[in-house]
């Protein structure tokens, strides 16, 4: 069995940056395991700019952000195995791999899992009617089109305005496709403004909100598809429908945190369905650690470089022995009004001088009052934030001192004040 001190899963953003920081801090022993090809994941085929604001002060397209830290990597000499895809890890931290050569088992001191997400497909969304060729997921599209730099169709409809979806729009009109319009089944747009405006309105590109497709009509490719608008239950109202002939259909319907490899769901949390993680992006196993978009999907790639450092950062303490004793443990509850929370459970070290916690709102709300709540009721910690929308991460960062008398678990409250 080969042996290694730190493994990553993973080569993407996350991937990168915590081997970057692991070996910064004197990790030498650091192998990334990556299923593709090339380092980068998802980056890739973001050719847009609007990245690394934060990072680098500058806007880089995807795979100019990418490049950056593939350099950094190889500056290091961190060894990389491509083609290297993850089947199974135990809880001893053995890892079952695919490889060009057969199956491998590497023994791993600390894990740090960066697999990234995957996309909701026809099967999922349970999409009525045919399945003829022509529908395809918007990564599938962006790979195609970006990457082979092969035209995914000439008539298209998109389903879905998460900022996927509406970059797709805009990247297959450049390529002289004609997008007929954008369906989104919830009464507002899952993406940012600046995509509303520069994806489809620059373009003249129709948004139906509160509609849906009802109908795949093709045999061996798409010819047509039904849309109707849908009542507040989301259902579709007869005699609203109308049919588009397009020989594509997009999906971007939503991304999964990738977690096959992790299905015992003893450690993993249902609100984000990745692998339940604390304050430290430690799991519930001793020595593995997640960050990016397997834990939960993010809008920033400077975000997710951000968590992986601070996962290398504690996996660093784990290999050290340097792990400290928690001062207070507790789980922190959700709000109805939040999709999820990132962590939902805390351990309160000596070093530690804040707890930040990430949330997605479940529906857009212009004003909020943002409460963390102990068991007696009592506001531990309060916010006023603006402009909350389910296409933005939300990001909170609590003083840890507040919790050093708390062993209880905590929940909190969005009261909607406009
Ligand atoms: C279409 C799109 C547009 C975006 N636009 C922006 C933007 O404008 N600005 C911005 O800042 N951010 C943007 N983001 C967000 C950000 O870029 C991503 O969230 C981030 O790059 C994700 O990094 P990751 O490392 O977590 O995942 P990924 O990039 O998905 O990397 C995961 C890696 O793991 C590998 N892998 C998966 N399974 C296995 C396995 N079993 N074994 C081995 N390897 C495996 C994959 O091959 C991949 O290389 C966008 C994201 C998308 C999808």
């Amino acid at each position: 069995m080969i042996s290694r001190t730190l493994v990553i899963i993973g080569g993407g953003s996350a991937g990168m940056a915590a081997a970057i920081k692991a070996y910064d801090l004197g990790v030498k022993d650091i192998l990334i395991l990556e299923k593709g090809r090339v380092l980068g994941g998802i980056l890739n085929q973001c050719i847009h700019n609007g990245f690394g604001l934060q990072e680098f002060q500058e806007e880089l397209t995807g795979p100019e952000f990418l490049a950056r830290y593939a350099a950094m990597t190889q500056e290091r000499n961190i060894e990389v195995w491509f083609e290297h895809t993850v089947l199974n890890i135990n809880a001893n931290k053995e890892i079952t791999v695919s490889s060009p050569q057969g199956l491998v088992i590497i023994k791993a001191q600390a894990i740090i899992f960066t697999v990234g997400c995957y996309e909701r497909s026809a099967g999922a969304i349970k999409l009525p009617g045919d399945r003829p060729k022509g529908v395809i997921t918007a990564g599938q599209a962006q790979y195609y089109q970006n990457i082979l730099g092969q035209k995914v169709g000439k008539q298209v409809f998109v389903l879905g305005s998460g900022d996927i979806g509406l970059i797709m729009a805009r990247r297959l009109t450049l390529e002289g496709a004609k997008v007929l319009g954008v369906a989104e089944i919830m009464p507002y747009s899952n993406g940012l403004n600046r995509n509303i405006v520069q994806c489809l309105e620059d373009y003249e590109i129709p948004l139906y909100l509160s509609h849906t497709v009802t109908k795949v009509i093709g045999k061996e490719r798409l010819e047509k598809i039904e849309i109707s608008k849908v009542d507040a239950n989301y259902q579709p109202i007869l005699g609203t429908e109308k049919i588009y002939e397009v020989d594509t259909l997009v999906l971007s319907v939503g991304l999964i945190p990738n977690l096959e490899i992790f299905n015992n769901p003893k450690f993993v949390t249902s609100s984000t369905r990745g692998l339940l993680v604390d304050n430290h992006f430690a799991s519930e196993i001793p020595g593995i650690f997640s960050a990016g978009n397997c834990l939960h999907v993010h809008d920033l790639v400077d975000f997710v470089v951000k968590e992986a450092r601070i996962a290398a950062t504690n996996a660093y303490h784990y290999l050290q022995n340097q792990n400290e004793v928690s001062l207070q443990e507790f789980a922190v509850l959700k709000a109805k009004e939040m999709g999820y929370l990132i962590p939902e459970y805390i351990r309160i070290h000596q070093s530690d001088t804040a707890v930040t916690f990430q949330f997605r709102v479940r529906f857009p709300i212009l004003k909020a009052r943002i409460k963390l709540l102990n068991a007696k009721n009592e506001v531990l910690f309060q916010v006023v934030r603006l402009y909350l929308i389910p296409s933005e991460m939300v990001s909170l960062e609590v003083k840890a001192a507040l919790f050093l008398q708390n062993s209880e678990p905590l929940h909190y409250e969005v009261e909607v004040l406009e």
